[in-house]
């Protein structure tokens, strides 16, 4: 599709490929193999396996338009669809790093991610280095001879820290290391890291992609050459593949991607004011507002703040700091108690015995992670029945 098309446009109308019977909507092709004409032509498609269709553990035409698309978001040459956000980190460190490598990360990423770099990729001789995202000098003293990838997630979850993207890329470049940037919590509608220096774009495809919580997805996007070279014959053989239904959900699901995010943000940031003001809370944690610690970055690196709002409310011990988050988190209505984000539905969850419940007392004190830290990913349900759900528990 022609290149010079805007964001919007591209959500809705790139990556479309159409049938012999020209359906307008994307078609939903429910097969695990195709057909050939002749023993040849089998023998042909095997061999250059990146163009035709074979078999959907690689190649789907639904997968594929769900690729071009998010390639087109992104402003990439190539995407790789996955099952999960975490078969896109499993298939990208797969692809690129090999036994004796180091990976430079950020130590604001998501658990799960943490848990993949900490204990799965050591056991294959594959080390990893945590630095606080925020400190370029952190990120320069960690490189090594050896290190060959970093990984970034901006903003973080669950305090919204923000880091430099274009700064840590050039820390990357002059190490040599493939700069992987997971843009899970903006979406490309909000920040596109390839244009500010990433390498590689990395995505749970669950949250904002797919927007209304319904199945899960992950991508990887960069060059062609990365992608085809190095992590189409991984996905190829190992098979962490996105299923034809999943992208078919989430091809839809991008169309009204701009619309949901900025909404959502516009929503964040009206709570993330009133938050602010309420007596009863502590510390508010968006990009968006000016207390903020980054942000000028934030307000320079993406459209909007996001719909991550994280807040602490007060209390004298650890133990009145629970209550009182519980005690807000068990007194919505309206609001979702779940762990997902990027949904229509706003959720609330308490980072400290759930998504971050499992590391110890003392890394979750040092990563800020309080007993009163709550975290609102901001819906699109009226923002003042939001604020009115959580001032029940709040209380005046
Ligand atoms: C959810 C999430 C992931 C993992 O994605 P799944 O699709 O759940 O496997 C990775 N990074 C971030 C920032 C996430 O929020």
């Amino acid at each position: 599709m022609d290149d010079n098309l805007n964001f919007d446009t591209l959500a809705v109308r790139s990556g479309t490929l159409r049938s012999e019977f020209n359906e307008h909507s994307e078609a939903l092709y429910l097969t695990s193999s195709f057909c050939f004409g002749s023993a040849a032509e089998a023998a042909e498609r095997f061999k250059n396996s990146e163009t035709g269709y074979t078999y959907a553990r690689f190649t789907n035409p639904t997968v594929t338009m769900f690729q071009d698309r998010l390639a087109a978001l992104e402003g990439g040459e190539a995407c790789m669809a996955t099952a999960s956000g975490m078969a896109a980190i499993m298939s990208v460190v797969m692809s690129a790093l090999q036994q004796g490598d180091h990976i430079v990360s950020s130590q604001s990423i998501f658990g799960s991610t943490l848990g993949m770099f900490s204990q799965i990729f050591s056991k294959f001789g594959i080390t990893t280095t945590f630095v606080d995202p925020t400190d370029l000098d952190a990120w320069k003293n960690a490189v090594r001879p050896e290190t060959k990838m970093f990984f970034l997630e901006t903003p973080s979850n669950p305090l919204t820290e923000v880091a430099d993207i274009t700064a840590v890329s050039k820390i990357a470049k002059e190490a040599g290391a493939l700069f992987v940037v997971d843009n899970c919590f903006c979406s490309p509608a909000l920040q596109q890291p390839l244009k500010l220096g990433a390498d590689v774009v990395m995505h749970s495809a669950t949250k904002f992609l797919d927007g209304q919580g319904r199945v899960l997805g992950g991508a990887l996007v960069g060059s062609k050459q990365f992608i085809m070279e190095k992590v189409f014959p991984f996905v190829r053989s190992a098979g962490p593949t996105l299923s034809a239904f999943n992208a078919w959900v989430l091809l839809k699901g991008m169309e009204t991607l701009s619309l949901r995010v900025e909404k959502q943000s516009a929503n964040a940031l009206e709570i993330a004011r009133w938050l602010e003001a309420h007596p009863s809370v502590k510390r508010v944690y968006y990009p968006g507002l000016a207390s903020h610690p980054q942000h000028e970055l934030a307000m320079r690196q993406q459209k909007a703040g996001g719909a991550i709002v994280s807040f602490e409310v007060k209390g004298d011990t650890p133990e009145e700091q629970r209550a009182n988050a519980w005690r807000v988190i068990d007194n919505t209505r309206v609001c979702s108690i779940t762990g997902n984000l990027g949904d229509t539905r706003t959720t609330i969850t308490h980072p400290a015995t759930t998504t971050h419940g499992r590391i110890s007392p003392e890394a979750r004190a040092a990563a800020g992670i309080t007993e009163g830290l709550i975290r609102l990913a901001v819906g699109l349900e009226d923002p003042q029945d939001v604020r009115g759900d959580l001032a029940r528990g709040l209380g005046q």
